[in-house]
């Protein structure tokens, strides 16, 4: 499985604007689970909260809200694809210079920050943590612009890579999608206010109506008094939207680049079966991320949908001590084959993707112990060969199974039966997805900026 590099959310003009990203970090916590937290503003100051953990672990106490006054706030959700795992990294940022007060939330990775670290550091800037966010917050501060837009909007220029990413000063709040589009930003409206999320699934639970998504190169900045100014300043470049926050990232249940992830989901799968039909008795997905596609498989087939995986959602952290215990531990925490619908049945398994192989193979391993004849698999996304460098963690090219490996080659591994792909050309070809133009550098290479 892939790991998925942050959420985040800004929430302007509602006196309970921390509650309220409080429960968007909840609905984006798929995103990321390893840190969180909140800034707002109120009385000229931010006031901030963040901790290690599950949003449940940081905010687990209502009087923590009293410390975050305001009608403005920003929230982040961390994995982290750069940078150590302390807290040290947690974000948001908050900084004070000589514009004020400023804070950040960063989703993405940029490809320019190790010339971007060197140059702060040999021209005297003395950075705490080591993740890219605190870079952007460094190049702020040393932006020689008279307001705090211009200073953003000077920083953002020295920018190269992925970064969807929301500010919040005593005056401001301001959203920012670097040229390329890489990572969703999407724009609500709240009650009288705002919403900005990674993803709609953030506006839903607090009953936001979507608007439109943040452009590629946009600059979209909300005063103190609602005005919306939006611009775009940054030199224009080769749109290159994720296509893999559609295949697996985000939730199913959100709107990101202008479609629903559901529908391109189900596609996939329907394309998938297109391309790979094969005779069987049900098709089952392996939950929750390949739910979509399995049901879209399984209706263009004809072949019955069934739960064949029970998925533990309560697993947090767990200690296995290698050896110690029976084979497969890892993977049967986390799923259980329903052994009533498995028995003496020709399966398909339909998963999102293949990473390194390890969990698909325990998969197979267990749906033939449960009984099956046949394991067919059946990936609603071309063989990944290359690693991302725009904010997703991937392994080494060397750890991905299908970058030295044919599909024959990793069926076998695995122990099923077949395996099939679906076909880089029958994924950009669904009339479902928008007219963008797709990163798809994990699966050709074609890296859009280096
Ligand atoms: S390399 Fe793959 S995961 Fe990374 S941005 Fe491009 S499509 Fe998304």
């Amino acid at each position: 499985m892939f790991k998925e590099g942050c959420g985040v959310i800004g929430i302007w003009g509602n006196s309970d604007a921390s509650r309220l990203a409080y429960f968007g970090l909840y609905a984006l916590q798929h995103r990321g689970q390893e840190g969180c937290g909140i800034v707002t503003t109120s009385s000229n100051k931010l006031h901030i909260v963040k901790g290690k953990g599950l949003v449940s672990d940081v905010f687990c106490d209502d009087k923590i809200f009293d410390r975050l006054p305001g009608s403005v706030a920003i929230g982040h959700n961390r994995y982290s694809t750069t940078g150590e795992k302390g807290y040290r990294n947690v974000q948001p940022i908050l900084i004070r210079f000589r514009g004020g007060e400023i804070a950040c939330v960063h989703n993405g990775n940029l490809v320019n920050s190790a010339s971007l670290r060197k140059y702060l550091t040999d021209t005297g800037s003395v950075l705490r943590g080591d993740s890219d966010t605190e870079l952007i917050m460094h190049l702020i501060a040393r932006s020689g612009k008279p307001t705090v837009p211009e200073m953003l909007e000077d920083a953002l220029s020295k920018l190269q890579g992925a970064y969807s990413i929301i500010f919040i000063t005593p005056d401001y709040l301001i959203a920012a999608r670097d040229p390329h589009g890489f990572r969703p930003l999407e724009l609500g409206k709240l009650g009288h206010g705002y919403i900005i999320a990674s993803e709609t699934c953030a506006f839903d639970i607090v009953e936001a109506e979507y608007i439109r998504e943040i452009k590629p190169g946009e600059i979209l900045v909300i005063d103190k008094d609602g005005k919306i100014n939006s611009h775009f300043p940054l030199e224009k470049r080769r749109e290159a939207f994720c296509i893999f926050e559609l295949i697996y990232f985000s939730r199913p249940d959100s709107k990101i680049f202008d479609v629903n992830v559901d529908k391109v989901r189900r596609d996939l799968g329907r394309r998938l079966a297109v391309e790979s039909p094969v005779d069987a008795d049900i098709v089952i997905s392996v939950p929750d991320s390949s739910n979509s596609a399995a049901l879209g498989y399984a209706q263009e087939t004809g072949i019955p949908f069934e739960i064949g995986f029970i998925r533990n959602h309560y697993i947090g952290r767990t200690f296995i001590k290698p050896g110690q215990l029976e084979r497969d531990i890892d993977a049967k925490i986390k799923y259980n084959p329903v052994k009533g619908v498995i028995k003496k049945k020709r399966v398909v398994i339909v998963d999102d993707s293949i990473v390194r192989g390890t969990t698909i193979s325990k998969l197979v391993r267990m749906i033939k112990s449960a009984g099956a004849k046949e394991v067919h698999l059946r990936i609603s996304s071309p063989p990944i060969r290359f690693p991302c460098f725009y904010g997703v963690d991937t392994p080494t090219k060397e750890e991905l199974i299908a970058s030295s490996k044919s599909p024959d080659e990793i069926c076998k591994l695995t122990g099923a039966d077949s395996l099939k792909y679906l076909s880089l050309e029958g994924m950009l070809s669904l009339s479902t997805l928008p007219e963008h133009s797709w990163c798809t550098a994990c699966f050709d290479g074609k890296y859009p900026v280096l």
